[in-house]
């Protein structure tokens, strides 16, 4: 019998000691096509996300673009009103600046600017409950295509108290979000079930295949930091693709947590016109050729007709 404890003691303790980790970054709010949406839209597609969201009970940080918080060019208390939402829940927020603007696309002076325009609301805001504003994302994924581009802003960034958010599990949930967006809007049913069985199977794929990758650059699975966007998609379908990661022996950790993770200090001399990730980025700066990044799953490509994107 104590043979039989013993056991299950070391038993129990190499699963919790081998199990994965796993941050969830969520773009784009307070919603994707937030513009295309009435305020009753917006309203309740907001609280079903959350209520999906929060049922979860994982840590989650939203990243803002505060450009979407305007209508006819004033600021919209009601827009504002659904990031409280997100603090209320128990999540972080972080920029993504103001406009979603590429950093490869516009000066580092401009792309700085945007920035700070980012933080006009949401700082105060998530001071006022008692947090801090610590993380930004670039949007498009995109941080410049010169090495020194890029290095002003990220030291534009640090002066400004931020840290970098990367990400190494890159989907083109995207793709999907759009088709979606467009079953819903032609009230077809049948169509946004199959877009959301297709969702859920082609992220399974891309957490293996990220997996892999990481096994491949650093003989182990990092902690993996995953990025999706605020949309109807996942007010449907968080809920299914946690239980996807879940089975995949993984526990749901803040992104703090997750970048403590010492791969995340690998060097990355990345500059190409990408937006990747970075479990990429690293690999290129390694100097892996063309043969290590093949077999990356890609997006039904019917979802992708469907929804009038062009992706190849
Ligand atoms: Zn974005």
């Amino acid at each position: 019998m104590k043979r039989c404890i013993a056991s299950f003691v070391l038993f129990l303790l190499t699963t919790v000691f081998s199990q994965n980790k796993i941050a969830v970054t969520i773009d784009d709010l307070p919603l994707q096509r937030i513009g295309s949406y009435s305020k009753e839209q917006y309203e309740s597609l907001t609280k079903k996300l959350l209520t999906n969201l929060s049922l979860q009970k994982v840590p989650i940080i939203g990243f803002v673009n505060e450009g979407k918080l305007f209508t006819n060019n004033k600021l919209d208390e009601n827009k504002t009103a659904l990031l409280k939402q997100w603090l209320d829940a128990g999540f972080e927020l972080g920029n993504h600046s103001f406009s979603h603007k590429s950093a490869n696309q516009i000066s580092a002076e401009e792309f700085n600017s945007d920035i700070l325009n980012g933080e006009q609301v949401i700082r105060n805001l998530v001071e006022s409950y008692g947090k801090r504003l610590e993380y930004f994302r670039h949007p498009f994924l995109h941080t410049g295509l010169s090495l020194a581009k890029r290095d002003s802003i990220n030291d534009f960034l640090s002066n400004h108290n931020y840290k970098i958010a990367p990400i190494t599990f890159d989907n083109s949930e995207w793709i999907y979000a759009a088709a979606y967006d467009k079953a819903i809007k032609e009230k077809n049913e049948q169509m946004m079930n199959k877009i959301g069985e297709d969702y859920l199977s082609y992220m399974k794929l891309k957490l293996e295949y990220w997996e892999s990758q990481s096994v491949a650059l650093f003989s182990r699975n990092i902690s993996q930091t995953l990025l999706i966007h605020a949309n109807a998609l996942n007010a449907e379908y968080f809920d299914e693709l946690c239980e996807i990661i879940r089975k995949k022996n993984y526990v749901f950790v803040t992104l703090d947590e997750a970048l403590k993770d010492e791969a995340y200090e690998s060097l990355d001399t990345f500059i190409k016109n990408n937006g990747i990730s970075w479990i990429h980025r690293w690999a290129i700066t390694k100097g892996k050729k063309k043969d290590f990044f093949g077999n990356e799953p890609e997006a039904s490509k019917w979802v992708a007709d469907y929804a009038g994107i062009d992706y190849e």
